[in-house]
């Protein structure tokens, strides 16, 4: 039994025609094109024999028959805006796929395949939650913090949204953990790693986790052309100090895939003439290995304090965040790597995920894994985002065998 990869593409460019932007796709979360992709997904899984449905927060659960064991499998179907129309769209074909798959394979008695659109992957509403989708799925989000959750981008409420939807209070599908064997997703790589290693499959060991802080410079503000070189408190100089101490020291206390990014510095009053008084940046670091998270926070945490001893303006450091990286579980990624050893015969990397996917939700629970095909020129979150047919195709049938791999390594006798 294998993936039919006209099949997936199919699907795939269906998905694509909802929600169209340029040569992407605009299908934020309960969108009414999100909603179409939605449903759609729900009537192919039950041409299959699933039983579907589309539930309170808006994720897609298809469920198996039979008494298991299962392998739950899926990703996202929303975009972010004006993106790329693989991100989400291609784990959740190849999870359909997957469950096609297994359902016409009479060999298998009982075990299948579920599959699940997590909702609002990309974090369009915002509340006390990083996941919607799958942290309800797993029992991790109450409905206060529902009731709490707001559109970014202004279009209301998650509950008057999903009102709208006549979503709004029907059940939540809750996991059964029992029921499964791990939890597969794929995804697009959205770096270029396997592009520029010439691989066509990733194998993920783990997700890593981001630590973000904001560091403040305050000095006092003053006039930019009285105020002397040396009787000024200059909080932006302070505080380009440390981002240079930054970029000077982590390459030596960080490890092999350690990432950092400055994202947001601002200045008060951000005037030409004007001496900042205070300043302030939004400085993240990712890994997936906790000695090398440490390393960093130490690294950081130290050369605060010395610009802070130095320099005349008071440096302060706040975490904003940490959190913890997920590992893969031995039985799934062994079925995938046996998948693409299979499929592709060393044409496969073992790497780690800099960004963040529902698998590191459910791994907190079930035995997860992940994989990932390449992304032309490492462009996602950007509509020009996309993947070749051929890498598309070749990612369906190691997919496909990981699932049927997994399932034949829990057949319980
Ligand atoms: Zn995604």
């Amino acid at each position: 039994m294998k993936a039919d990869p006209d099949r997936v593409l199919r699907d795939l460019y269906h998905l694509r025609k909802i929600g169209t932007y340029k040569s992407g796709v605009h299908r934020p979360t309960l969108s009414q094109d999100d909603i179409t992709a939605r449903k759609w997904l729900a009537g192919q899984l039950a041409d299959i024999g699933h039983e579907t449905c589309i539930d309170g927060v808006a994720n897609v659960f298809g469920r198996a028959p039979g008494a298991g064991p299962h392998v739950l499998c899926g990703s996202h179907l929303e975009s972010q805006n004006h993106a790329g129309w693989l991100d989400g769209a291609l784990g959740v074909v190849y999870a359909l796929e997957a469950a096609r798959v297994a359902a016409s394979d009479n060999q298998l008695v009982g075990r299948g395949v579920d599959v699940i659109a997590f909702a609002d992957e990309e974090g369009h509403f915002s509340g006390d939650f990083s996941f919607l989708g799958s942290e309800s799925f797993v029992g991790e989000i109450s409905e206060e913090q529902i009731d709490a959750a707001t559109d970014r981008s202004g279009r209301g409420t998650l509950r008057e949204m999903l009102a709208k939807q006549e979503l709004d209070g029907r059940q939540r599908v809750s996991m059964e953990a029992g029921r499964y064997c791990g939890f597969l997703e794929a995804h697009i790589e959205q770096g270029d790693r396997l592009e520029s290693a010439g691989r066509g499959i990733g194998v993920v060991t783990s997700i890593v986790a981001i630590w973000q802080y904001r560091i403040t410079a305050t000095g006092f503000q003053n006039h930019a052309g009285t105020t002397t070189m040396k009787s000024r408190r200059d909080a932006g100089r302070a505080l380009m100090q440390v981002w240079s101490a930054i970029e000077a020291s982590f390459p030596t206390v960080c490890g092999p895939d350690s990432v950092w990014t400055v994202g947001r510095v601002t200045l008060q009053p951000g005037q030409p003439s004007i001496i900042p008084g205070q300043a302030e940046m939004v400085f993240q670091f990712r890994d997936a290995d906790p000695d090398n998270l440490n390393r960093m926070h130490d690294a950081l945490t130290r050369l605060t304090r010395e610009v802070d001893a130095a320099s005349p303006c008071a440096l302060e450091l706040e975490v904003l965040a940490q959190s913890s990286p997920a590992h893969m579980a031995k039985g799934p990624k062994d079925a995938l790597q046996d998948a693409a050893q299979q499929w592709a015969p060393d044409h496969y990397s073992i790497m780690p995920s800099g960004a963040g996917h529902d698998a590191q939700v459910i791994a907190r629970h079930i035995p997860s894994g992940m994989m990932f095909v390449p992304s032309i020129g490492g462009i996602s979150h950007h509509w020009s985002e996309n993947t070749s047919d051929s890498d598309i195709a070749l990612g369906a049938q190691v997919y496909v065998q990981a699932v049927l791999n997994l399932l034949a390594a829990n057949s319980n006798g």
